[in-house]
């Protein structure tokens, strides 16, 4: 009698388990699936999206804007407020990370434009990754100094603005062949010794043309550069190019621009959004210029960070 009275019971704390187990992992794919903006992304399409960024040690804030860039609502956020969006979208989960792991936080500047200025021999002895024109009179130069200064090189790579005006030598356009673009990066890689790294100077039309991009990864996947998105547009490529070529390297976003405006207040109050994004989500990148003003704000602060802020180099930056 007891056993058959048993049995049932059992039979419904089982399927009850089953139940919500199935309920809680639906959950989960659910939340998953949800982009910032709360809108409903098919569950197949966000989860080969996350799993494509984690095979390439994309942070999820760069999947996050790949998938704000093809919403067209979303075109009109200008290129500083994405950085302001994602602080807020992210807070609570990126408090969370930086409570759990216990690490100081880490800051990673990058002054780009190296190469045509007496100022960059400041900038060289500053604690920050030098980011080298190829075309530029000093770069080897530059390159060459930097790295006895134990500092991190990156090549400035030019590629085309929208409706920009100044075109330095060796710009990248989408409309290159492969051969082309594979011959300007190559030449890039020969001016500038040492450079472990690539970031785009202006390029918000190269950048957010898919099939340009996708050259672009397909020439740098033969060498061992990493790639850093210095965000000049809200429409970037850059990321959906590097998925769909498979790159094999490190891929990199700016979070903040130090210095679109010259005066050491603005720079001051950038470098402290920089710091309190890397206390959020346990490192930020800043790219400023050799402006004089930028130099006098990082010689003043950069010795005199606060105890929890760590300056690493870009290539020591784990996703
Ligand atoms: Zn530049």
């Amino acid at each position: 009698m007891l056993s058959i009275k048993r049995k049932p019971y059992a039979i419904s704390l089982v399927s009850l388990l089953i139940l919500f187990y199935l309920s809680f992992s639906y959950s989960i794919a659910f939340a998953n699936t949800k982009d910032p903006l709360g809108l409903r992304l098919s569950p197949s399409y966000a989860s080969k999206q996350l799993f494509a960024y984690n095979q390439l040690n994309v942070p999820h804030s760069a999947a996050d804007n790949t998938i704000k860039s093809s919403n067209a609502v979303l075109d009109e956020i200008s290129v500083n407020n994405i950085s302001a969006f994602y602080e807020k979208t992210h807070q609570k989960q990126d408090e969370m990370k930086i409570t759990q792991s216990n690490e100081s936080a880490k800051l990673i500047i990058v002054i780009d434009d190296i190469g045509y200025s007496k100022r960059d021999l400041a900038v060289i002895d500053l604690p920050v990754t030098i980011a080298i024109l190829p075309q530029s009179p000093y770069a080897k130069e530059r390159a060459i100094l930097a790295n006895e200064k134990g500092r991190e090189i990156i090549i400035h790579q030019p590629m085309r603005a929208k409706g920009g005006r100044f075109v330095e030598d060796n710009t990248l356009f989408a409309e290159m062949s492969q051969g082309q673009i594979d011959e300007i990066i190559h030449d890039a890689i020969e001016s500038i010794p040492f450079a472990v790294g690539m970031n785009n100077h202006t390029g918000s039309a190269m950048t957010s043309s898919l099939e340009g991009m996708q050259k672009v990864f397909h020439t740098l996947n033969d060498t061992s550069l990493f790639f850093l998105d210095s965000l000049t547009t809200g429409k970037s490529q850059v990321y959906t190019a590097a998925e769909q070529e498979m790159f094999a390297g490190k891929l990199f976003q700016r979070d903040v621009f130090l210095d679109n405006e010259q005066n050491e207040h603005y720079i001051e109050k950038q470098l402290d959004k920089a710091i309190h994004l890397a206390r959020k989500k346990g490192y930020a990148i800043a790219i400023g210029h050799p402006y004089q003003t930028t130099i006098n704000v990082l010689e003043r602060r950069l010795n005199d960070l606060p105890d929890d802020i760590q300056i690493i180099k870009l290539s020591e930056l784990s996703l």
